[in-house]
């Protein structure tokens, strides 16, 4: 089948749906082809370690219902996959059981995210969360099981972590890293968060050294470098996920940490676009190229690309957002906390901020369970803001008013250099 003047969009995840959706709103009338591999209406993830493994009766959520695809012409393809790209030709081939098609395009989205990264020689049974049949299937074999393994201290792992402690199970957590979520999180809050775990019940062992995993008659045994052994009935691996650059890489993209883009969105390659986990995209407040792995910002990059591709661009200097779930706290981090060379806090209870400095700017802060802070606290990370680290600290002022107050200041003092 040939497709004139189409914009085809590779990956129906939050980039992909959030582009269609853009380039609808925006008025372009061209026909869209949204193609998945996945064969379910494109669906949110963050529930699958969460309400999809806990809920008496969990559902898949939807990012948007089925008639909404049909009303906005959009030709949604589920089950299908894209083998090749001709860049050349502006075509691609895409299959789905045995059936191969090929698609013309006018301009191209690679909204293709990522997948797991797998444990090398690790018996087969582990269980890895991406999609919602690895949900389904790691909620069923944690209903069989009494003592759960955990690899990796990351989002994914500690949220499984959670949910399981939930469900009743005894839970071990095993990384190799001195800290939880040290990709993430400044080093003050992983320890709050190591603290949240062993509260919860977790046991939680940090540099594990490499893990040997071996299938044991009753299960699964980790074997450490110092020789510990922890014994469970079920091995869940949340140690990262790779950008799926392949189909890029062979349509001759550059590639740099995932998908390198200019900040429309717009590949090396004419024509070709990318959004979403698979990007990496310049970051004026940073100052660099990063690759976010969250939620919003899949969103809103897919949207932010969706509306340059019909000609509308516009800088992206959205700060990274993502929040977490654990044991009842919810965590939020704005910015680039692994950037920090300081921490400090406001407040000392259940609900305080922490901010995170290098130098004297505020590059990061983290929100446990006073998400209310959030928006005072981006703009000013947005801003680029820097001063005196106590100015943020007098809790006797609300931090919005406080933070609009420091903003102007910066405003005026940068408009004044
Ligand atoms: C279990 C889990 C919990 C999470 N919780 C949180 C959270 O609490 N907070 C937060 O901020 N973020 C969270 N995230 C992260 C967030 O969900 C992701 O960052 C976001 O969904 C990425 O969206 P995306 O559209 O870029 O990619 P994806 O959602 O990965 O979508 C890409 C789609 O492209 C498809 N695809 C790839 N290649 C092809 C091809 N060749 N042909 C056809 N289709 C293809 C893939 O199969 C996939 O369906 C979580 C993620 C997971 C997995």
């Amino acid at each position: 089948m040939t497709v004139d003047r189409a914009v085809v969009i590779v990956g129906a995840g939050e980039a992909g749906v959030a582009a269609a959706s853009a380039i609808r709103e925006s008025g372009d009338h061209r026909r869209i082809v949204l193609i998945s591999e996945e064969p379910h209406l494109p669906y949110e993830r963050p529930p699958l370690s969460k309400e999809a493994l806990t809920d008496e009766t969990p559902a898949l959520k939807t990012i948007r219902p089925a008639p909404w695809f049909k009303e906005q012409f959009i030709d949604l393809r589920l089950g299908w996959r894209v083998q090749f790209i001709d860049a050349a030709r502006r075509s691609l081939v895409l299959e789905t059981g045995g059936r191969a098609d090929e698609l013309f395009y006018d301009q191209l989205l690679l909204a293709t995210g990522a997948r797991v990264r797998t444990l090398t020689d690790a018996p087969t049974g582990v269980c890895y969360l991406r999609t919602h049949e690895d949900s389904v299937a790691l909620r069923s074999r944690l209903s069989q099981a009494q003592r759960l393994l955990v690899i990796g201290g990351g989002v994914i792992g500690l949220e499984v972590a959670s949910s399981a402690r939930h469900m009743g199970k005894e839970v071990v957590v095993l990384d190799m890293a001195p800290r939880l979520m040290a990709r993430a999180l400044a080093p003050d809050v992983s320890n709050v968060i190591t603290e949240l775990h062993r509260d919860g019940g977790v046991d939680i062992r940090l540099n594990a050294g490499s893990i040997d995993l071996r299938q044991t008659p009753q299960g699964m045994r980790a074997i450490l470098g110092d020789g510990t052994v922890y014994d469970g009935d079920l091995v869940a691996a949340g140690i990262g996920v790779i950008p799926n650059t392949e189909l890029a890489a062979q349509a001759g993209c550059a590639l740099e940490n995932g998908i390198l883009v200019d900040e429309a969105g717009q590949t090396s390659v004419p024509g070709i676009y990318a959004a979403g986990d698979a990007a990496a995209f310049p970051h004026p407040v940073f100052d660099r190229h990063v690759r976010v792995e969250a939620w919003q910002h899949a969103r809103r990059h897919g949207a932010h690309v969706g509306r340059a591709m019909v000609g509308t661009p516009a800088p992206y200097s959205e700060v990274p957002w993502f929040w977490t779930d654990q044991h009842g706290v919810n965590v939020q981090v704005a910015g680039l906390a692994a950037d920090c060379d300081r921490t400090l806090w406001r407040g000392a209870g259940p609900a305080r901020t922490a901010f995170h400095f290098s130098g004297n700017r505020l590059v990061a802060a983290t929100t446990l369970n006073n998400g209310r802070d959030m928006r005072p606290v981006t703009n000013l990370i947005a801003a680029g803001w820097q001063g005196d680290p106590q100015a943020l600290l007098d809790a006797s002022t609300p931090l919005g008013k406080l933070a609009a107050r420091l903003l102007a200041e910066h405003t005026a003092a940068t408009a004044a250099a």
